[in-house]
């Protein structure tokens, strides 16, 4: 998945740990987009040609992606493939497009194109040259099936780190309060320099940020997280989103949405996901906390001021 995943047991478990890197590579082999063979590519190489039947499991996620992909003010799209490929941030090869191009992708990145049938768990992209990209979702759907397969081998204290995607599981043998610490990194500085530290239990923590996958032009910055809507970069005030949550899934969807709404917006939306708590870094150095009662954040930078 371009990352580097790392799982933490308590036991010596070496078949836990076998199983869940084979489940891992599994799920990749059908999802990804980054080779030329996988449910998702079978999908998107039909595009106006033909509907594609894929597992319950790939059909699900892209239910989950289409639905997120059509809430009010989402910039969350899964449709967003040919833009992501045309930009190819965080690949070898990245480069600014001609205008004209991005304008012409555009009209290939309609979620309402996206055909699902339920009964035989089809997927059609109607317009020729469409392509899913679950790549603000499959990590956390990943994460939580990790879980799954532990609690398989009764392992229900352990830590899965996707790149970003982090998924504590039960509390933690390290700490006095049996709470997970982990470390909020600081943008774009080393990955051991922090903003501060999240005390969690049982928690997903995921975070969607302009500082991992990036470049850099004329002094301009180009990350990878897409605003559907001008097939650039998604410009506002924000560095990163962190989602705390129960599940991975929903962290993940929501780390983008949120990212796509800023923080006022993103703030007040937060009154309606009670089932959720998050954080908000912006370019400025502020950081604003919805913790809805499922996080404690210290905060370790002393140049980042922490906003009501
Ligand atoms: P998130 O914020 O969760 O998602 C951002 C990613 O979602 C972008 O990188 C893009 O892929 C997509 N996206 C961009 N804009 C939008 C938008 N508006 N709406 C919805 N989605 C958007 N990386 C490699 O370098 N090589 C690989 O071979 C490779 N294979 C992968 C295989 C799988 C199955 C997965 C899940 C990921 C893979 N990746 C690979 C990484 C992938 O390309 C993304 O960089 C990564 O998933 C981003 O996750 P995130 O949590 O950092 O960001
Ligand atoms: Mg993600
Ligand atoms: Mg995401």
């Amino acid at each position: 998945m371009g990352t580097i995943v790392s799982l933490q047991l308590y036991v010596e478990n070496p078949a836990a740990v076998t199983a869940v890197f084979n489940t891992i590579e599994a799920l990749e082999t059908r999802l990804t987009v980054n080779r030329e063979h996988s449910e998702v590519m079978s999908i998107n190489h039909a595009a106006g040609k033909h509907p594609v039947t894929v597992s319950k499991l790939v059909f699900d996620l892209i239910q989950q992606a289409k639905a997120a992909s059509l809430l009010p003010y989402s910039r969350f799209n899964l449709a967003i493939g040919p833009i992501v490929k045309l930009w190819k941030i965080g690949f070898n090869g990245h480069s600014i497009p001609p205008a004209d191009e991005i304008t012409h992708r555009l009209s290939l990145t309609s979620p309402h194109l996206i055909e699902l049938d339920q009964t035989n768990h089809s997927v059609y992209l109607a317009k020729a040259g469409m392509e899913i990209d679950l790549g603000a979702i499959a990590k956390g759907y990943i994460a939580d099936i990790t879980k799954l397969v532990l609690a398989q081998y009764n392992i229900h204290q352990a830590i899965i780190n996707c790149g970003g995607n982090v998924l504590t599981i039960g509390s933690s043998p390290l700490t006095s309060s049996q709470e997970w610490h982990i470390g909020l990194k600081r943008p774009f500085a080393a990955a051991n320099s922090l903003l501060g530290i999240l005390h969690v239990q049982n928690k997903s923590v995921v975070t969607s940020g302009i500082y991992e996958r990036y470049f850099i032009f004329n002094k301009q910055l180009y990350h990878h997280i897409i605003d559907p809507f001008t097939g650039y970069p998604l410009d506002n005030e924000l560095q990163s989103v962190t989602i705390i949550s129960d599940s991975s899934l929903t962290g993940d969807i929501y780390s983008t949405i949120l990212f796509g709404f800023g923080v006022r917006h993103g703030l007040n939306e937060l009154e309606k996901h009670k089932n959720m708590g998050a954080i908000f870094v912006t370019k400025d150095q502020k950081i604003f906390i919805k913790s809805n009662q499922h996080f404690q954040f210290e905060l370790l930078a002393d140049d980042y001021e922490l906003c009501q």
